[in-house]
């Protein structure tokens, strides 16, 4: 695995050599002091945000909704936690993303992601889960956490995905020209594997980053980050069924997850009582699962 690694780096090396000052190596988060191995720069990662986008889009499987009733309330959630990811500690990298939000018309999958670079997608069958605009701020602080805070830059860093990350290079470099398909790890990699049936959960540690700048990033937003709690009770409940999602297999435990997010509510409270409260209406009902 060493080796492996060596390997990586050396072809991400090659990769970067063209405009070498943008090899970040060694980051630290700047809300919880984590230091990050990264081994591409952001725009690398942000151009392969939009390919693995496109690729969602792009799947025959996939159905955007038309139906104003599901897609205005995603848009309108979407649009307070980036703007309040503008104010964050992220607020340069968040300047740069070119933000999209598509709302996938799947009322069977409780998921949703958001990939480098800002490319957002709600799965329907995440409203019964989500509940309000309010659960549903949590979802999106916890997704846009997770492109923000470079997690899925970091999986394709650390080794173990050596094959997904080498296909991610390869993928990167014919991208001025062929613009190659990117293999299924290198989506699950950078957060849409659930979309190719490739489910990599993220780590204990990016899950707890994800949950603790989310509802920093909700309470900013408007929306009270006590529905986060609710939010992963309802979705301890309701994870039996349904089609894949990164959130069926959660890291950290539960119980963990709600005493972690108690233990942070102070500071998130401060933040949002400190804002305007945004009405928090409920989102539209989907078909029985
Ligand atoms: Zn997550």
């Amino acid at each position: 695995m060493i080796r492996a690694r060596w390997v990586t780096r050396f072809v991400l090396l090659v990769l970067s050599s063209t405009s070498p000052f943008v090899l970040s190596g060694c980051e630290t988060n700047p809300y919880t002091g984590r230091s990050q191995l990264l081994m591409t720069s952001v725009s690398e990662e942000m151009q392969l945000g939009a390919q693995a986008y496109q690729q969602v889009k792009n799947d025959p499987k996939v159905h955007q909704s038309q139906d104003s009733r599901e897609v205005e309330p995603v848009k309108r959630v979407a649009v307070r936690i980036i703007e309040a990811a503008k104010r964050s500690k992220y607020a340069e990298m968040a300047k740069q993303f070119q933000w999209e939000v598509t709302v996938i018309k799947d009322d069977k999958t409780m998921n949703a992601f958001a990939l480098p670079g800002g490319k957002i997608a709600v799965y329907t069958g995440i409203f019964p889960v989500a509940k309000t605009e309010a659960g549903l701020a949590a979802v999106l602080g916890h997704e846009v956490t997770h492109a923000l805070a470079r997690h899925g830059a970091e999986r394709m860093s650390q080794g173990e995905l050596t094959n997904a990350a080498l296909q991610v290079v390869g993928a990167a470099a014919g991208a001025s020209g062929m613009n190659p398909t990117l293999s299924q790890g290198a989506m699950a990699a950078l957060g849409a594997g659930a979309q190719v049936g490739v489910l990599l959960p993220f780590s204990r540690s990016h899950e707890s980053e994800a949950d603790y700048i989310g509802i920093l990033l909700a309470a900013d937003a408007g929306y009270d980050p006590r529905e986060s709690v609710h939010l992963w009770e309802r979705m301890e409940q309701l994870s039996g069924g349904g089609g894949p999602s990164e959130f069926l297999s959660t890291h950290p435990g539960h119980e963990t997850r709600i005493a972690q997010l108690k233990k942070w509510m102070p500071e998130a409270m401060g933040i949002y009582q400190a804002r305007q409260p945004v009405p928090a209406a409920d989102l539209p009902a989907i078909s029985a699962r």
